[in-house]
């Protein structure tokens, strides 16, 4: 068993913060590995010690992989927490850290691979029997034949990046005539974003729900299931809002969903915690794929589990982690995460940033926040628009909603817009209050860009002051929109 006294975070943001926390907790030091950009954040501010691997630009500096191990070594940690996003499934980087006689936090370079490669990832779901969405992962990439293939599967059919993630790197094809074309540019995407040309085929499930299980492997191997979440609210492949545990599964789904998880994430020797992720449709599940990671949804697991899964992950990789059924037992009561990104949602979401003015999370029970910036910081264009995370508990789902609109009205954010305003309309939705929302919810209901609702006097006039007060600080501009076409990683 070992003992880690200091730990290295290759990331920022707020799940820098997070693990800072349960670093705190354990007693054990940190030391941020950061960007020239993120010297205004939380995660700067709490860390035992900071480390600048590069400028702003993500390729020099946080997908940087030989900086971050410097950092880590110069830091003297003997341990590397990636977070979400980033390097975080990236074997060679684990590989990297290990051969440089660190410890990653997270599974095996090998399970990385083979799991959170999404075609090996399916190689292994077929061995273990799992039901897959119909669909190509051949390695013959002509597109004369992955036509031919996409025609056997019948349209709508998907077309994937096989290096892909975060949502991005995906095309639906709707019909043979623009099959060609989407192909072709897909491949072409693929090899600019993600390194490699390579795409796989699936059909298209028009109304299927997203419904995943967080796995763990502890530290003698064994793999169980930490129950589902539910995120179905997507926009563009990107999730919105989650929830723990779904409201569209029977008993008897869960538990053949649960078993499939824990089959595969056995299956690719699976250590630490993960996510098998599916899509459920008229009563049938599919795998979708694995994230060999922590997900950026995790508390809402915490919150219904009562458990704290970075600790565990950290506990996990020292050794000193056996899962004890008698500890983690059934889920209790409902939990829901809200992402609250800087866009402007009156503007069809086009990021926002600047300088943040006066910040404030209503404390209450039941409620959580997760966020990487306080008032003063700068919010930069050069990264995930994610800037904070609220989540709350509750004893019933009706009720998590409730108390999820209540403490989003009662949040304050000056300084740049932020998608609040929209993600209240979806939770008030009729189909999202049912429960019944399957992934096209958003592009169904919520196409266009809110409407700016006409403000009182007295708001206009709280709001004024707020920008003279932020603009005599002569920080920085206020609220300037930026590209909403930029690259950003998300860490779905
Ligand atoms: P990424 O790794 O980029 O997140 P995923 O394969 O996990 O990509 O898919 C992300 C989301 O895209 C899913 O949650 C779902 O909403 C949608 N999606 C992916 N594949 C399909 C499919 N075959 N049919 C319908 N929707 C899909």
């Amino acid at each position: 068993m070992k003992k880690f006294s200091r730990i290295a975070i290759a990331n920022r943001g707020e799940v820098a913060v997070r693990i800072i926390k349960a670093c705190e907790e354990l007693g054990i030091e940190t030391v941020l590995l950061h960007s020239e950009a993120d010297i205004q954040s939380r995660a700067y501010r709490m860390a035992t010690k900071t480390i600048c691997i590069g400028p702003a630009p993500t390729a020099e500096s946080y997908l940087n992989i030989q900086a971050n191990i410097d950092g880590a070594l110069a830091g003297g940690a003997q341990a590397v927490h990636p977070g979400f996003g980033f390097l975080s499934e990236n074997a060679d980087f684990a590989e990297a850290v290990n051969k440089a006689g660190l410890t990653f936090i997270g599974p095996s370079p090998e399970s990385i691979r083979s799991l959170g490669d999404k075609v090996h990832c399916k190689e292994l779901a077929k061995q273990a029997g799992l039901p897959l969405v119909p669909g190509y992962q051949g390695e013959n990439q002509d597109v004369a034949h992955l036509i031919k293939e996409a025609e056997k599967i019948g349209y709508p059919v998907i077309v994937k990046a096989a290096a892909g993630g975060g949502g991005r790197g995906m095309k639906l094809i709707k019909a043979s005539a623009e099959a060609r074309e989407l192909i072709e540019s897909a491949q072409r995407e693929a090899q600019s974003a993600f390194g490699s040309p390579k795409v796989f085929l699936e059909k298209y499930l028009d109304r299927a729900k997203h419904i995943e299980f967080q796995v763990f492997g502890d530290s003698t191997g064994h793999v169980v299931h930490f129950y589902d979440r539910e995120c179905s609210v997507q926009r563009r492949h990107q999730k919105i809002i989650e929830e723990a545990t779904s409201p569209s599964l029977t008993d008897d789904l869960r538990r053949r969903m649960g078993e499939a998880a824990c089959a595969i994430a056995t299956l690719g020797k699976y250590k630490g915690a993960g996510t098998v992720e599916f899509l459920l449709q008229d009563g049938e599940f599919y795998l979708l794929e694995v994230n060999t990671r922590l997900q950026v949804e995790h508390p809402v697991t915490e919150e219904v589990l009562g458990v704290d899964l970075v600790k565990m992950q950290i506990l996990t990789a020292q050794g000193d982690y056996v899962h004890d059924p008698k500890q983690v037992r059934a889920t209790r009561g409902h939990s829901i995460e809200c992402r609250i990104y800087a866009e402007n949602p009156f503007m069809g979401g086009v990021p926002s940033t600047g300088l943040l003015g006066h910040v404030e999370w209503p404390e209450g029970p039941g409620r959580r926040y997760e966020y990487g910036f306080d008032e003063g910081d700068t919010i930069t264009p050069f990264y995930d628009p994610m800037i904070a995370k609220v989540i709350v508990w509750d004893e019933t789902r009706s009720r998590a909603i409730q108390k999820m609109i209540r403490v989003l009205k009662d949040s304050v954010v000056f300084g740049v817009h932020t998608n609040i305003p929209y993600l209240i309309e979806i939770l008030s939705h009729k189909e999202f209050v049912n429960g019944t929302m399957t992934t096209r919810f958003i592009e169904t209901y919520f196409s266009e860009a809110l409407k700016e609702p006409e403000l009182s006097e007295v708001e206009k006039q709280i709001a004024a002051q707020a920008v003279l007060q932020l603009k005599g600080s002569g920080k920085s501009e206020v609220g300037t929109a930026t590209s909403p076409f930029a690259s950003y990683w998300r860490g779905v």
